[in-house]
């Protein structure tokens, strides 16, 4: 069942040819590399940990298979490698030096960075990963930060992608809970495309759909298996997670993947927030966060009349471009991304005429859309449980956000991007402001949470 949902997904893929996963499977690589890089010379990347967890197997098996080897390139293992674009044209001076194709040993910021350089001087690479921790390994694109500013550059996915289920079961459990956080949004991102569906402005390709979606509850399924490390549960955790990434490769672009709850994350990731601490802060954490930020969010709107807005007074009320503009240039107060923000939402700003139309669809096809938003998204009490019992962020204090803090970030994650989530028809509906504020006040779900201490590595 697992390999078929990945051979339909290889399928529909453009570049990624393989996704090799299992118990032992550390010896399948050199036959993999030369299955899919023939006569190709191999150059090992990792970093010190990651070189610890899977390298001499990597190189052995390379060995084995009769692959010519280039010295390896191993990384300090502290601080943790940080994927910005001075480590990438690190990469790329290294491999533009040889002529062998990149085997990357790591998780989220070595497949990242070595993704990129692999691309920049055109050359396929093979990827092993080490931990369950991202979707990111056979995705489209690679999460670097550029001049200070995290951003998603597109390039080339890996050629093939080695999953060791035991090594990465191995792997601290702090990573296997940020995975989990990073899949978990798949949940309400699926809700934002329901919505972006029914109002018309981007259909639900199924078939993409059923990739993420279909092995969504069997990777979420044993949060206490996750966290002990349980083989089963971990191979579950790393199938949605390659699913999720291959989805992105056949759809063209991450909206499969990503939804509001991820900009929670974009937004906190732009701001450099937690990035200097001695473990970083990593991507799952706060999307995790921004995954139950997102269903407590969505337990309210299930509990909305939309399809009675007076459309009249909220057309009597509509923001010209400019006291939009406003509105946004308010919520930023950082230069670099008030001015993404800005484009992102003049982009999506509606005239008059549009908005009438959009506020009409939404009363018109609200019932039945709350109908399947109920069916996807899961109660926000049993989306903080299930992060508990992995290990991951479920309350803001626990990574020093206020609850005041993490308000304004409902607001923020609206302007981000160009990409239609229900913030976007709340926003449009002008109850935004409403149902996030009583999400805080008595009997909102934030305002009830008690409060939680700092989070520490139990790993
Ligand atoms: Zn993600």
């Amino acid at each position: 069942m697992a390999t078929s949902r990945i051979e339909t997904a290889l399928a529909g893929a453009g570049q990624t040819k393989a996704v090799v996963s299992g118990v032992g499977v550390l010896d399948r690589i050199g036959a993999t590399f030369v299955e899919y890089l023939p006569g190709m010379r191999a150059i090992i990347v990792a970093d010190e940990n990651t070189w610890e967890a899977a390298g001499p197997g990597v190189r052995d098996s390379l060995r084995a298979a009769g692959i010519e080897l280039d010295e390896p390139v191993i990384f300090p293992g502290t601080p943790v490698l940080f994927a910005d674009d001075a480590m990438v044209l690190r990469v790329r001076d290294i491999l533009a030096a040889t002529d062998a194709a990149a085997v990357s040993v790591g998780s989220g910021s070595i497949n990242d960075v070595v993704k990129n350089a692999s691309d920049m001087v055109g050359r396929p690479y093979l990827s092993v990963c080490t931990a369950a921790s991202v979707d990111g390994y056979t995705a489209e694109g690679a999460a670097i930060t550029v001049k200070g500013v995290k951003s998603t550059v597109t390039c080339r996915a890996p050629i093939a992608v080695i999953a060791p289920i035991d090594v990465m079961a191995a792997a601290p459990s702090r990573l296997t809970a940020t995975g989990l956080g990073d899949l978990f949004e798949k949940v309400p991102a699926g809700a934002d495309w329901l919505v972006s569906d029914a109002l018309g402005v981007e259909a639900v390709d199924w078939d993409v759909w059923d990739l993420v979606q279909g092995p969504l509850q069997d990777a979420i399924a044993d949060p206490d298996g996750l966290r002990r490390g349980d083989l089963e549960a971990v191979a579950a955790l790393s199938e949605g997670l390659q699913m999720s990434g291959l989805a992105i490769q056949v759809y063209g672009t991450s909206r499969p993947a990503s939804g509001a709850g991820h900009y929670f994350s974009h937004q906190w990731e732009m701001e450099g927030y937690g990035r200097d601490w001695a473990i970083p802060l990593s991507h799952g954490f706060k999307v995790g966060l921004g995954t139950l930020a997102m269903c407590a969010l969505y337990e309210m709107v299930l509990g909305l009349d939309l399809a009675s807005i007076d459309v009249e007074s909220r057309l009597a009320a509509w923001p010209t471009p400019e006291e939009d503009r406003a509105r946004v240039e308010a919520l930023q107060p950082v230069s670099i991304i008030r001015e993404s923000a800005v484009r992102a939402s003049a982009d999506k700003y509606l005239s008059l005429d549009a908005a009438r139309e959009r506020l009409e669809t939404i009363r018109r096809v609200w019932p039945e859309l709350r109908f399947r938003l109920a069916q996807q998204v899961i109660p926000a009490a049993e989306v903080e449980d299930i992060l508990r019992r992995v290990g991951a962020i479920h309350h803001p204090g626990q990574i020093a956000v206020s609850l005041e803090q993490l308000r304004t970030k409902y607001f923020q994650a609206q302007t981000i991007r160009t990409r239609y989530t229900i913030l976007d028809l709340l926003q449009e509906a002008g109850v935004l402001q409403d149902v996030v504020d009583r999400l805080f006040t008595p009997g909102g779900y934030w305002y009830e949470r008690p409060p939680e201490p700092r989070w520490t590595d139990a790993s």
